[in-house]
């Protein structure tokens, strides 16, 4: 229920609230009063089409999770120092969709917390400290995290990095160091694969110390929807692995069946981790998350004698609702429905493609989806000034996307799973309808600049624009 109105909402937050907190389109804010399946509402009762929001993974506000949260917060809820149901019950699930080594269950309250607890498992298991991450990855708030997430650390404004911590280049086949232009396709991965290696080599090298762990998503969201290609984790996991290193799957964005065919996005490939990370959609917007291991690094962490505790991870409330989402991707089919509605995005986005040049490349699986903006699709330059406002336009329309990428050229759709195939044709009527405009405003400025060019100037078409990072206000995030 809405108490105060939209400016005296603004006023109190500029007033109290952190002005570092993130929030989506400042110069102009939506204030969201309630929100059901895909969609959200403002104020004023305006509905908005959420394409980014991959915590409310069942829908917004679905009821069979609100009933299961109520009912089981007006009966008990504490710390899991007591037995109960809804823990195991959910632990157990978990587990039965992981290959069978990922056996063992610790609950925590965040993505961050997972990522956190996943580290200190890695360490005390190795009993080393190095750890390599990759360009543009985020994986969490937390100082441990920042230190190793280059997505923040990378800023101007971000702490040094540190000694243990290694990036490696993001295996991006497109536009990334290695790319289907230049390099034969089915040696990218292996190629990207053999930075690793020589991270470890020189580890070795220069400290005399084996890795710690390699950690990453299992398809990258922050560094743009970026879909590893084949053989890459597979060639990945066996050099860490012969560097004494673990391997952690952050699959705290991607995960719980947004891609259809897998429950987790790791799966997709020939490997198994040795830790497992999950949490945004697996309360549906309650703070619920998860760290999954092995045995053996469950015993590492036993062996120390200093026992767990975590007042909130996995209490009754939390695993009911978990439970409930558990329930309601297989009740609702959600995994089946984000294959087919997941397919026919991608396909509208590659009919888009062939109609705009801007576009160059267009990628997902399941419910994951990235378009990427271009200047040119010979050299593959970022657009980011298109991608910021085809994803502002979109916003005046009433449709919710986003940009990321170290460049922020790269559109992103993770929308929740309940996304149907007719969302899928108001974002892409209204996405060619926005790229038509885009098309038109180059061609004005084309003729403006031909009109005022003096003789002897420069004729390109896009006036070019100045080559910078864009900064942290400009970004729209969706992390
Ligand atoms: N890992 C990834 C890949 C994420 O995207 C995020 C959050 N955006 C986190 C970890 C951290 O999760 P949380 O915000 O729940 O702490």
């Amino acid at each position: 229920m809405e108490t105060l109105t939209k400016k005296e909402t603004i006023a109190l937050r500029d007033k109290f609230i952190g002005k570092s907190c993130q929030l989506f389109f400042r110069k102009d804010p939506l204030k969201i009063v309630s929100a059901k399946g895909q969609y959200m509402f403002d104020e004023r009762g305006d509905a908005y089409l959420d394409c980014i929001n991959n915590v409310a993974h069942v829908g917004h506000c679905h009821p069979a999770v609100v009933k299961a949260g109520c009912e089981q917060m007006s009966t008990l809820n504490t710390n899991n120092r007591f037995l109960h149901d809804n823990i195991v019950l959910c632990a157990q699930r978990l587990v039965s969709t992981l290959p069978e080594e990922l056996e063992v269950c610790f609950f925590v309250n965040s993505g961050s917390e997972a990522n956190d607890l996943a580290l200190r498992l890695a360490q005390i298991h190795t009993g080393n400290r190095h750890v390599i991450a990759l360009e543009h990855a985020y994986h969490g708030h937390l100082t441990s995290l920042i230190d190793i997430s280059h997505y923040k650390f990378n800023l101007p404004g971000g702490p040094a990095q540190r000694e243990y911590v290694h990036v490696a280049s993001c295996p991006d086949s497109y536009r990334g160091k290695f790319n289907d232009a230049k390099d034969e396709k089915s040696k990218i991965g292996e190629l990207y694969a053999n930075e690793i290696k020589d991270i470890c080599d020189n580890v070795k090298t220069k400290f005399g110390e084996g890795m710690c762990a390699y950690i990453a998503e299992s398809m990258l969201s922050c560094g743009g929807q970026v879909i590893p290609p084949p053989n890459y984790f597979e060639n990945v996991y066996r050099h860490v692995r012969a560097a004494g290193g673990v391997c952690i799957a952050d699959e705290v964005q991607v995960g719980f069946g947004r891609i259809g065919k897998h429950w987790w996005a790791f799966q997709q490939y020939d490997v198994v981790p040795d830790i497992v990370t999950m949490g945004k959609p697996m309360g549906n917007g309650h703070p619920v998350a998860a760290v999954i291991t092995t045995r053996a690094v469950a015993n590492s962490f036993l062996n120390t004698g200093v026992e767990y505790f975590n007042t909130y991870g996995g209490n009754p409330v939390s695993c009911a609702i978990a439970n409930a989402v558990f329930d309601t991707i297989e009740k609702e089919n959600l995994r089946e429905h984000a294959l087919v509605v997941g397919e026919y995005l991608l396909d509208s986005c590659q009919m888009l493609k062939k109609k705009h040049v801007c576009i160059g490349d267009v990628r997902g699986v399941g419910l994951f989806v990235g378009i990427e903006i271009v200047k040119d699709r010979n050299t593959r330059e970022a657009d980011y000034e298109t991608a910021t406002y085809i994803v502002s336009r979109m916003k005046e329309e009433h449709i919710l996307l986003s940009v990321d990428g170290p460049d922020c050229n790269v559109i992103k759709l993770k929308p929740p799973m309940v996304f149907s195939k007719e969302n899928v044709e108001d974002v892409v009527t209204t996405l060619d309808r926005i790229l038509k405009e885009v098309r038109h405003n180059k061609e004005e400025s084309f003729h403006q600049n031909r009109a005022t060019r003096p003789i002897g100037a420069s004729t390109e078409v896009i006036k070019e624009t100045p080559n910078r990072k864009p900064g942290l206000d400009a970004r729209i995030k969706s992390i």
